[in-house]
């Protein structure tokens, strides 16, 4: 039997030719179906059931499954995060009688970086193009409108895709696929050379054009990505300090973000995100964020109102997108509408401020009156989902549509008015006149009543209990109903796509509007977690030093059950390595994190936990803590502490700051201790950054006084009835060499075990202090680095800088300018 190719499957496989790479779901009626290989993906992907089709009288039988056109939204996401991209096929017109296949047409091609309709995760789509020895990078998050480009070295492309973790990213020909799928395997990349013939932003713009097709979005105006204005925080430092995701996914609570977030709305949540991963710099913007949250943290009262109001403002920047796209349905635009009610509330409230930042937040919040009046004045309070079946639009509106309204209200009128009159007539109490999609109008008798019947009713249906009827009357108001509501309905239909395209030419002032409310939602959430955990605010000065008084980890202190024991922290141009030691668990790395994190969370404008704080502001943050989750990346240890620590001598500089944990733990102990202290050796003589460096090698406490910087601590440890007691107090001074054994007698080992343990210690410590390899003897070290840079500006010169950055030149008079040059003369 030869297999036949009907038209449909022909169709089918016309469009699957175009699209190899996707799962083409093909419109048939009310399903979506996939066919062949794309069937066997989805049934096994979707758990729907495989069955088959033949297509037409003895043709080939195709292996098929599908979905109901409505469910499409619940299964496109689990495609899409599985890495899949998904053609959707639609029936571009009505099947009509004669015409053997209706014409189709695939409208969008969704692909893991551009699903826009996913609110569950962010989802960055990423383009990089190589000139030369630097990159184009250019990257959107489509959902939102995000939009940013920059010209970045390899180090910085690598930074970036840790940072913004981009689901899907686009190449040309020259880059290397499998150099970028090592950073992020998760990510689908993508080689498409010609779509780089004007260098990434442009490629990344063609790529959504040419998926969404009908459905483009327009994206906010590209912002480039500036980032050396940034504070650097390496990869690895961002997963160590867990700023946005834990380490141990168990404790998916435990992260920087997860204490610091109390934004009400999408924007601000995302923006809130890139803030913790973009630490800023200069002490003049700092300021500025923390004298905001200082305000809103006052006036508590009113942040709390402003709070309130914000939680009825939806993801504005999402709704955006589906209304530029043209995806957004009455619902969504009522959304933004019932969003847009609440700005000039915001607007009100944000009058009692005067701090710089919210002083313009509230006179440039754009409050978008007129977007709001136009669609209060066409839309219904509550619309329903679809645009197309009616009822979304307001009476008064358009003339024709009232009209029409009143001739299919009179009609539906007469309708029931014959339902009575039917039952006056026949005596059938129960008779009624119903309506479904088949018959249009019946009248309905049930049978026991069936011999009452008259004679002029056409009977049309049976059904167990009753029967149905039509009359010609019946059916006349029918007709006046029904073509009455076709255009109604298309009336409607085209209503809504006006106001929805008045909005979208609001786009760009709209997505300003949300940004401004995103600012103030993450000023709002800093300033409301610091009422409720008692934060301060940290001083931040260009100077050297840092001073922490009763400083806390602000995650471990909010989800520990015991009390949190406090801890100082002082670094200056005299200590500025602290050589920290003492026994497992006894709160080395809880201090190392906490000096970092509060420093971070300065530099984001965030109040800290703590007693007082004064914080030099880092150029780079750097870590080095715990190897575990670099075992599966197929690197030794060692060799991955080595690379990392490498990284961090080249690129720390005197404003840095840096923690080690345990450094040299992955070889022998010669080996380890030797390069401990070559490190420390290099930062005090050639960086200067301040540096804590927590160590099991007892010997490094041996530095103070003979290596510059260094100065020692030790976590405390207390025998208290004869139980070992970490009071986690970091104290300053060497932990007492012999703790192991120490604590081994107080848990109660044999005597002798002791006083064997006790002798063998001695022995090997008499053994290293005069063997051949005097490692910790008394000399300095044998190379002069040469130390450049190291001095500190002088307090004056630094507060006349950061006086002179806090001027907002816009805004300052001629005589505001020559009071201030006056004062900052006077202060030198
Ligand atoms: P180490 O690095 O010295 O081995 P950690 O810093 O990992 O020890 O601390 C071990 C545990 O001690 C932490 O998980 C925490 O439960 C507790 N801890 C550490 N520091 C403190 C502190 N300041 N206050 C209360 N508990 C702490």
């Amino acid at each position: 039997m030869s297999k036949k190719i009907t038209p449909a499957l022909k169709q089918y496989l016309e469009f699957k030719e175009k699209y190899k790479d996707a799962i083409l779901m093909f419109r048939m009626g009310d399903f979506y179906e996939m066919f062949f290989e794309d069937a066997e993906i989805a049934s096994r992907e979707l758990e729907i059931a495989l069955t088959s089709r033949s297509f037409g009288k003895g043709g080939e039988r195709a292996p098929m499954c599908g979905i109901p056109h409505h469910a499409l939204e619940s299964y496109l996401p689990k495609l899409v995060r599985k890495g899949y991209k998904v053609a959707i096929c639609e029936q571009l017109e009505e099947p009509k009688p004669g015409k053997k296949v209706v014409e189709r047409g695939v409208v969008r091609v969704i692909t893991p970086g551009t699903y826009f309709e996913d609110e569950s995760e962010d989802r960055f789509l990423m383009a990089i193009a190589q000139k030369g020895k630097e990159f184009e990078v250019a990257w959107a998050e489509i959902s939102s409108g995000d939009l940013f480009y920059t010209t970045a070295s390899w180090e910085e492309v690598k930074s970036l895709i840790s940072k913004f973790k981009p689901k899907e990213i686009l190449i040309p020909e020259n880059l290397n696929e499998r150099k970028i799928k090592t950073l992020i395997p998760e990510a689908v990349i993508e080689k498409r050379e010609e779509l780089f013939k004007e260098g990434a932003l442009e490629a990344l713009r063609e790529f959504v054009k040419e998926t969404q097709k009908e459905f483009v979005p327009k994206l906010k105006e590209p912002k480039e990505y500036r980032g050396w204005d940034y504070a650097y925080v390496d990869p690895q430092t961002q997963r160590n300090l867990e700023l946005l995701e834990p380490i141990n996914e168990k404790l998916a609570g435990a992260t920087l973000f997860n204490v610091l977030n109390r934004t009400k709305t999408g924007m601000g949540r995302r923006l809130l995100k890139f803030w913790l991963l973009h630490p800023l710099k200069k002490v003049g913007e700092i300021e500025k964020r923390l004298s905001a949250v200082e305000e809103l943290k006052e006036s508590f009262l009113i942040a709390d109102e402003i709070r309130e109001t914000l939680s009825k403002v939806y993801d504005i920047e999402r709704l955006l997108t589906k209304i530029t796209s043209g995806m957004a349905n009455p619902k969504e635009i009522a959304s933004l509408r019932n969003s847009l009610r609440n700005l000039p509330k915001i607007k009100e409230l944000l009058k009692n401020f005067s701090s710089p930042l919210l002083a313009q937040l509230s006179k440039e919040l754009d409050t978008l009156e007129d977007v709001y009046c136009e669609i209060e004045r066409v839309l219904v309070e509550n619309p329903p989902f679809s645009p197309k079946e009616g009822g979304l639009i307001k009476e008064g509106i358009h003339p024709e549509l009232d009209q029409l309204r009143k001739v299919k209200n009179e009609a539906e009128k007469i309708i029931k008015e014959i339902e009575e009159r039917e039952r006056k007539r026949t005596g059938i109490s129960s008779l009624k006149v119903g309506y479904n999609n088949v018959f249009g109008y019946y009248i309905e008798v049930s049978k026991p009543n069936l011999h009452l019947v008259p004679k002029d009713y056409i009977r049309k249906q049976t059904l167990v209990n009753a029967e149905r009827f039509i009359t010609p009357e019946l059916k006349e108001f029918e007709e006046k109903v029904l073509s009455a509501k076709e255009r109604i309905d298309k009336i409607e239909y085209q209503l809504f796509c006006q106001l929805r395209n008045f909005i979208s030419n609001h786009a760009t002032r709209i997505s300003r509007t949300a940004e401004k409310i995103a600012l103030l939602d993450v000023l709002q959430s800093l300033a409301k977690v610091a009422v409720e955990r008692d934060y301060v605010k940290p001083q931040v000065h260009d100077g050297y030093e840092t001073v922490i008084e009763e400083g806390k980890h602000p995650v471990l202190e909010k989800i520990l059950d015991e009390e949190f024991i406090p801890n100082d922290t002082e670094l200056n141009p005299k200590d500025f390595i602290l050589i920290i030691t003492g026994p497992n668990m006894g709160g080395k790395s809880v201090y190392l994190r906490q000096t970092a994190l509060l420093t971070l969370m300065a530099q984001i404008g965030s109040f800290i936990p703590a007693k007082k704080a004064k914080i030099s502001v880092a150029d780079r943050i750097f870590s080095r803590v715990g190897a575990a989750d670099n075992l599966s990346r197929g690197l030794s240890t060692f060799m991955m502490e080595m690379v990392e620590t490498a990284n961090i001598l080249k690129n720390a500089t005197l404003k840095s700051l840096i923690i080690l944990d345990e450094i040299g733990r992955g070889t022998s102990t010669y080996d380890g201790m030797s390069i401990a202290r070559a490190v420390v050796e290099y930062i005090s003589s050639r960086i200067g950054a301040k540096t804590l460096f927590a160590t099991h090698y007892h010997e490094l406490t041996e530095l103070e006084g003979k290596v510059k910087g260094v100065k020692n601590y030790h976590a405390e440890v207390q025998e208290v009835d004869g139980h070992v007691v970490f009071t986690h107090r970091i104290l300053p001074g060497a932990s007492e060499k012999s703790y192991g054994v120490h604590v081994a007698e107080i848990a109660g080992l044999p005597k002798e075990v002791i006083e064997r343990a006790r002798e063998i210690l001695a022995e090997l410590e008499g053994k290293r202090n005069d063997s051949e390899l005097p490692l910790f003897s008394a000399a300095e070290p044998k190379v002069e680095y040469r130390v450049e840079k190291v001095e500190v500006l002088p307090p004056e010169v630094e507060r006349v800088i950061s006086e002179i950055e806090k001027i907002e030149v816009s805004t300052t008079t001629p005589l505001e300018a020559l009071m201030l040059l006056a004062r900052l003369k006077e202060s030198l």
